[in-house]
């Protein structure tokens, strides 16, 4: 598919550029996991299960509270000192900085799920959504222009210039509080437990679970996930309307962050939780355009084209109609004629077949799928939303582009440039 913008799901030229690993960087990391096992070495007590059961919570809520629903979207309000505050303790759980993680994070909804997306699993599988992608040479830097909001402040530039200081400091407390088995139990497990309970959203968020809203791409809903990163796993939810500080939308939906702000809000430590509308929670909003042309690319992408192409050209072929004319006058007169085909289909009124053969003579319109194909296909595939319509119309436009780009590019006709 070609248009002038880059569509979501476009392949990129930095496909390769992102497979490029800092392999130093897993050492400490690997080194993380192992130091888990020097717990046969420290034993276990009360006090370190204690330590990391606090720390795994606290921290856990720095990173949804803080990284994500704060820093990444704005979701509430606090002061300064408070936002630091919840910035250095996400960061205890060594995650990188706070301004990488929000500009990471920022640029996952832009391109959810496309193939500029920073972890797809859809896209590139589940090991590099959940962990591949932090340690490509491609992610590594923090895209300041991504973050303008935050990155003004000061005291953030230089909680991002030292990543891993805070976790150094939480480690030195926990072994100064329980010793070894403080730091082996109590920091280690709780640090590697969230490491993989936080890149589950980005793994099997985007794969296992529901879709109640259609969002353009995979996240889903699932109460586990939601269970294990205190919210996190309402994952589909959230990419329905990002500016809530609360991710389960329903009553049942637990979501302990959202409690917590709750709370803090009612000390004044945040103010300003956004919520849901009702009618967004009700999924009767339109949707915005560029969740609209996910979707539809989607629906488009799911009849095969190369089908449809082969038998356009089979049939060209045995017709030897002549394509010598643009692209746009191709593709125009395509969309015309199956328009008037599907539009008189039931009416078989003579005049309508004369025209019809006189078309088809020049070419078969018979394997495009019809407007009602598509939309059976999209009741199929999507939940329900109030832009159905508008999905069905572009997935048929797209679907159309693709198959004459298809065509046009086989058929090498001169005017084939004029489509880039
Ligand atoms: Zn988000
Ligand atoms: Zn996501």
């Amino acid at each position: 598919m070609t248009t002038t913008n880059t569509p979501p799901g476009t392949k990129v030229a930095t496909r390769s550029a992102d497979r490029t690993y800092r392999y130093l960087e897993t050492i400490p990391f690997g080194m993380a996991h192992l130091a888990c096992f020097a717990v046969f070495l420290t034993g276990i007590d009360l006090t370190a299960i204690l330590i990391a059961v606090g720390l795994y919570a606290i921290r856990m809520f720095g990173i949804t509270a803080g990284y994500h629903r704060y820093f990444s979207h704005r979701s509430f309000k606090t002061s300064r000192i408070f936002g630091f505050v919840l910035g250095f303790i996400a960061q205890s759980s060594a995650q990188r900085g706070v301004l990488w993680w929000a500009s990471g994070h920022r640029h996952h909804h832009r391109f959810s799920d496309t193939d500029n997306d920073v972890h797809s699993p859809v896209r590139r599988g589940f090991w590099y959504a959940h962990l591949g992608w932090f340690f490509t040479v491609q992610h590594n830097e923090t895209k300041l222009d991504a973050v303008p909001d935050l990155a003004k402040y000061p005291e953030l530039r230089w909680l991002d210039r030292h990543p891993y200081l805070p976790a150094v400091v939480i480690a030195l407390i926990a072994f100064a509080i329980g010793g070894w088995s403080g730091l082996v139990v109590g920091f280690f497990w709780s640090t590697v437990a969230l490491w993989h309970a936080t890149f589950s959203i980005n793994s099997l968020a985007h794969v296992i679970g529901r879709k109640r809203y259609v969002t353009g791409d995979q996240s889903r809903n699932n109460w586990w996930l939601a269970l294990l990163t205190f919210g996190e796993g309402w994952h589909n939810n959230h990419h329905h309307y990002q500016s809530a500080a609360r991710q389960g939308f329903r009553w049942y939906e637990v979501d302990f962050s959202y409690y917590a702000l709750k709370v803090l809000s009612k000390i004044g430590l945040v103010w300003d939780l956004q919520t849901p509308p009702k009618h967004v929670v009700r999924a009767e909003q339109r949707l915005r355009r560029s969740v609209i042309e996910k979707a539809a690319g989607e629906l488009a992408r799911s009849f095969q084209t190369e089908t449809i192409v082969a038998d356009l050209r089979a049939l060209l072929a045995e017709k030897r109609a002549s394509l010598d004319i643009s692209v746009q006058e191709f593709q125009e007169n395509l969309l015309a004629l199956i328009d008037s085909y599907h539009a008189h289909v039931d009416q078989k009124t003579t005049d309508f077949q004369d025209e019809l053969k006189r078309l088809i003579h020049a070419i078969d319109v018979m394997s495009m799928p019809s407007i009602s194909d598509i939309r059976e296909r999209a009741a199929a595939m999507f939940v329900r939303t109030p832009s159905m319509n508008e999905i069905t119309e572009r997935a048929r436009q797209i679907l159309v582009d693709d198959v004459c780009e298809e065509l046009l590019r086989l058929q090498a006709v001169p005017a084939k440039a004029n489509a880039r």
